[in-house]
């Protein structure tokens, strides 16, 4: 079947723009303010002549559900679904209790992870992300805005599905 790649992360690290910059086009809702996508969220991206469907876990909707909580239902679909889990992480905070809670979830799982380290706009930030390889998992600095590395991440999503 065609693999499904999941992104998971706390609100506002960028999940939807990462989202919009695979599947190439903008379909997803980015908000300053944390925790407003509301949709869930399916693309299709076709790239080198393979094609794999992506999922942004951030547009599923709990609004009864503390943030804690909604973190640790996306994360858990996100293992059910998966192929592959995109995990973000913001540069600019740099690595916080909330990630490494999502990082503990995703190591049990034993499913494949890339951190993605995300708004690495510039080659300092791109340095300071060196930072999230105490979550264990492989990592790639991107800036989804920019589109900084977005080679490298295409390239190294395509080697894992
Ligand atoms: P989500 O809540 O994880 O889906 O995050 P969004 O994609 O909605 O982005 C949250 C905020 O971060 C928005 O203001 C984005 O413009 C901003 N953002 C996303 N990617 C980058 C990036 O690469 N660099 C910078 N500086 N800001 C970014
Ligand atoms: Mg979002």
């Amino acid at each position: 079947r065609t693999s499904v790649v999941a992104i998971v992360g706390r609100p506002n690290v960028g999940k939807s723009t990462l989202f919009n910059r695979l599947v190439g086009a903008r379909k997803a809702i980015v908000e300053d303010r944390p925790g407003v996508t509301r949709d869930r969220l399916y693309g299709v991206v076709n790239h080198d002549g393979k094609s794999y469907i992506i999922v942004d876990t951030g547009g599923l909707d709990f609004d009864d559900e503390s943030l804690g909580s909604q973190i640790r239902v996306q994360a858990e679909i996100a293992i059910e679904e998966s192929d592959l889990i995109l995990f973000v992480v913001d540069a600019f905070d740099g690595i916080v209790a909330d990630d490494r809670e999502i990082a503990d979830i995703l190591r049990r799982s034993g499913r494949p992870v890339l951190v993605v380290v995300n708004k690495c706009d510039n080659p300092e930030r791109e340095i300071a992300a060196q930072a999230a390889h105490e979550l264990g998992f492989p990592i790639l600095a991107v800036s989804a805005a920019h589109g900084r590395n977005a080679a490298e991440l295409h390239d190294a999503v395509l080697a894992r599905v």
